[in-house]
């Protein structure tokens, strides 16, 4: 693979390749844009086929952090690692102890955190190497597991999404439906339930599933129609590409806000086609931003608070979005992904992303 021709199709600043074979380490750091700040992103462990598959998904989660981070109003970039191996038999501290040194040689530039098959236990040996790794243990002052304020930041997103399309302003009686109830999903439904909302839920895993009945008397719905029951929010909570050609016609909500990144698995036509529906799309990367200020607030000393007033922003963001949606007559991922790139041309004194931002952007996922 022409590795540079693939960082220039999508404006990569840097690609690190770290390798320790006494530990077993294999990984890749990507850094997208440092426009706005150091690049942070999370580190995925994950048993990628083949080192082309781990390449392509760090580069694409990495240009995904510079727009979430952007339309945040986050002073950071975007950045994210992969290392590639078996969570389940290739964890040590040594391996990340020696991923925590490449992140240090980068000095600053990339900042981890945990992420997929990663968690806070990592990033504590990660942390033994360098200073440049934040979501660490609640016990050690830091804030921890992000997920709780990723669902409030998604709870605070779908009332400004209500409040749009429905002309009301609580949750009460609203019905919703939660697609995956892991870590955001299930604290999502939380939230949901304290505000009145009435729930329907589906999972993968029948015993999470389960367990959400049981705490909270949600409705259950097969994980293969949950996209399509008869309600006015549906929550995409689980994996990317929940929207997608087959199941976007059979939508009945009015309303889409959830956690799962990269929802839209044809951002172009897949975001058309539910304007043209004339469903509401809260873009996955504006509402699923809690978990990444909080992560932020981290870097300057962490604070609950301080975080959870930031995550409250992401109403008058979806409201601007949603505003602009209307007056421009335009999809709203594409007004999200206009603002996201204007911020970073603005703090780069005018310079554009990229000549052909337009259609990059149409791609991006
Ligand atoms: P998780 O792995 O804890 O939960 C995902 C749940 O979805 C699991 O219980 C899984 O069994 C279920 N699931 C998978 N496929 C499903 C399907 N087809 N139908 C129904 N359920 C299915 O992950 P999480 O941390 O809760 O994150 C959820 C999503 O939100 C992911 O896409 C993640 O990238 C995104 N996200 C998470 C955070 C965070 O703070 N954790 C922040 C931003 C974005």
């Amino acid at each position: 693979m022409d590795v540079l021709a693939v960082m220039s199709r999508h404006d990569h600043e840097q690609v690190v390749f770290c390798n320790e074979p006494a530990v077993g380490l294999k990984a890749i750091i990507a850094i997208h844009d440092t426009t706005l700040g150091p690049s942070l992103g999370g580190c995925r462990f994950y048993p990628y086929p083949t080192e082309e598959q781990a390449l392509s998904d760090v580069l694409r989660l990495s240009r995904a952090m510079t727009y979430k981070a952007s339309l945040a109003g986050l002073n950071l970039g975007g950045g994210k690692s992969v290392i590639i191996g078996d969570p389940e038999t290739d964890r040590s501290e040594a391996l990340f102890r020696a991923f925590g040194r490449c992140v240090d040689g980068l000095g600053g530039r990339y900042i981890t955190a945990a992420d997929v098959n990663t968690s806070v236990t990592d990033m504590e040996w990660v942390r033994r190497e360098t200073q440049y790794v934040t979501g660490l243990p609640e016990t050690l002052g830091s804030s921890g597991d992000p997920s709780p304020v990723t669902a409030y930041g998604v709870l605070v997103g779908i009332k400004a999404a209500v409040m749009t399309q429905l002309d009301i302003d609580n949750l009460r009686g609203i019905k919703v439906a939660v697609q995956g109830v892991g870590h955001v999903g299930r604290n999502l439904c939380r939230l949901l339930r304290e505000a009145g909302a009435e729930l329907f839920i589906s999972d993968i895993n029948q015993a999470a599933a389960d367990g959400v009945v049981a705490e909270l008397g949600a409705t259950w719905v097969d994980h293969r129609e949950i996209h399509a029951a008869p309600v006015d929010v549906l929550a995409p909570c689980a994996m990317g590409g929940a929207l997608n050609e087959v199941t976007i016609p059979e939508i009945k909500a009015s309303i889409i806000a959830g956690a799962a990144n990269n929802q839209l698995a044809r951002p172009t036509t897949d975001g058309e086609a539910l304007y043209r529906r004339g469903i509401l799309y809260a873009p996955d990367y504006a509402v699923n931003a809690g978990g990444l200020i909080n992560l932020a607030n981290e870097l300057e000393g962490y604070d609950r608070k301080r975080a959870l007033a930031k995550v409250e922003g992401i109403h008058d963001t979806l409201m601007r979005i949603f505003r602009m949606s209307a007056e421009e007559e335009r999809p709203t991922h594409q007004v999200a992904d206009g603002l996201a790139e204007g911020r970073i041309r603005q703090a780069a004194g005018g310079k554009s992303m990229h000549p052909a931002t337009a259609v990059r952007t149409a791609e991006r996922q």
